[in-house]
């Protein structure tokens, strides 16, 4: 069984379209780790393709603040603006679809998933100090994340974390991990709407663990069509010029 596994879409649908694009045909199950809305000009659009992918998907920290907006104070007041401007785009049956996602972490088939860490879903892990508490956390040998946007993660061999930097180089698209035995690994595939590792470009994982096999991928999307269309909504101007830079 292959998994497309998606995080951080943002309600970005140029990027999410792109991603489908270039995995089309690769993939037999699809997961999403949260987020699909919060930044981004098309949630509505976003909300329907997710539903129509039948993907494995629990809730993120924006798709919790927008389905009660009493958690808007933890938000930055960039991303607060954005997330009320997100409440009233809603369709009512999108925003009860966001509503009732689940909370993580969540077991799906032979790996797990999260949006921030199995301790704290809110929680960005950033450091190897944090990843080494969530990987002894985690029930599988292969768990996913997402909430930092930073594709890559970490991996626990023996007491000892460290840092993958499986990203694909500028030029490529794919950066192919191999899974081995005995080891623990806490990945992020990247954001597909808001890449914030210096690297513009949508990013998402395919993962076949049978065949102890998992891409990274980063794929080109039309970013100044979005940025248009956040300009046309009245987006924050911060969040339009991020997505260029990927930061
Ligand atoms: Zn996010």
């Amino acid at each position: 069984m292959r998994y497309l596994i998606l995080s951080d879409i943002h309600a970005n649908l140029t990027a999410l379209d792109a991603v489908l694009e270039a995995a089309k045909g690769k993939w037999d199950k699809a997961v999403c780790l949260g987020d699909l809305v919060g930044y981004g000009p098309d949630p509505n659009e976003v909300v329907e393709k997710i539903q129509s992918l039948k993907a494995v998907t629990i809730r993120g920290n924006h798709d919790k603040g927008v389905s009660d907006l009493t958690h808007s104070e933890d938000f930055n007041p960039v991303a607060r603006a954005v997330l009320l401007w997100t409440h009233d785009q809603l369709r009512p049956e999108n925003r009860a679809y966001i509503e009732n996602l689940p909370k993580g972490s969540k077991p799906v088939d032979d790996f797990s998933i999260v949006h921030g860490s199995f301790l704290d879903e809110d929680e960005y892990v950033f450091s190897p100090m944090l990843a080494y508490e969530d990987l002894l956390e985690s029930p599988t040998p292969v768990a996913f994340f997402g909430h930092t946007h930073i594709q890559g993660g970490f991996v626990l061999r023996g007491e000892e974390v460290s840092v993958l930097s499986s990203k694909p180089m500028p030029g490529k698209m794919i950066f192919p991990l191999t899974i081995e035995p005995k080891i623990k690994y806490l990945l992020n595939p990247g954001s597909v709407g808001q890449p914030r590792d210096g690297d513009p470009r949508a990013g998402f994982a395919i993962a076949d663990l049978q065949h102890h096999l998992v891409e990274f991928w980063r794929v080109p999307y039309d970013i100044g069509e979005v940025q248009l269309r956040m300009a046309h909504a009245g987006l924050p101007e911060p969040l339009i010029l991020r997505l260029t830079f990927g930061r």
